[in-house]
């Protein structure tokens, strides 16, 4: 589980660490690197890990492949590129998974399905970057089986993309609403905020809905 911590305080992040949980999800580039600032006083780097499960722009790359383990919302060769290049040499490669856009919605970030085996190629090649599945976010749903057939979507481009040699271990897919029916289809991990931390202030209701039930 990916604890998204988007919103909350560092200390719900160290309370949450110190009942067992070690990685955390931040959608706001500069909200997360303050975050991981205000806890690196207190936690040893290694013992927390990081992921960047937002929109990112150009010129948040640098920071982001700086500070950040992980980043599961890349959609583009450029960012790809970006990122491996900036990653700094002492540390291991960024962990990467590509945001596959499933469902088609017009103004949604992620990779169209026809477009994701050329992106997966080329990121793969990047030798800062080490590819390891995807992440996607279908239209919410109320129904179970629509919510399950648009995840088993996302699975089977993953299935896809195994079969053409890529070594991915990593089904990013499910949050507080619809994370039974993510792991029905296959998920390996689930991204969960309000679940966890309960609601979140009204700044990010655009995001993840203002009346669902955490
Ligand atoms: C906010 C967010 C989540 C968590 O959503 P909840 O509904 O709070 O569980 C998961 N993934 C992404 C990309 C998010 O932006």
């Amino acid at each position: 589980m990916l604890a998204v911590s988007k919103t909350f305080e560092p200390a719900a992040v160290r309370q949450a660490h110190a009942a067992g949980q070690t990685a955390f999800g931040e959608n706001y580039v500069q909200e997360g690197i303050e975050k991981i600032a205000a806890l690196a006083d207190m936690l040893p780097r290694e013992a927390i890990e990081w992921h960047c499960i937002g929109p990112l722009q150009s010129n948040k790359t640098r920071v982001v492949a700086t500070h950040f383990d992980w980043v599961q919302s890349v959609d583009r060769l450029k960012i790809a590129q970006r990122l491996s290049e900036q990653r700094p040499g002492g540390l291991a490669p960024l962990n990467i998974c590509l945001q596959l856009n499933v469902d088609g919605g017009a103004n949604k970030s992620g990779v169209a399905p026809a477009e994701l085996p050329a992106l997966a190629d080329a990121v793969a090649a990047l030798p800062g970057l080490r590819l390891r599945g995807l992440m996607s976010i279908p239209e919410p749903s109320p129904d179970f089986g629509a919510q399950k057939a648009l995840f088993l979507r996302v699975r089977d481009a993953y299935e896809d993309l195994r079969a053409r040699g890529h070594a991915l271990d990593t089904l990013s897919m499910g949050m507080s609403d619809d994370l039974e029916a993510a792991v029905a289809a296959g998920a390996t991990m689930v991204r969960v905020g309000r679940a966890v931390f309960g609601h979140r202030a009204l700044k990010d209701a655009g995001a993840a809905g203002p009346t669902a039930a955490a």
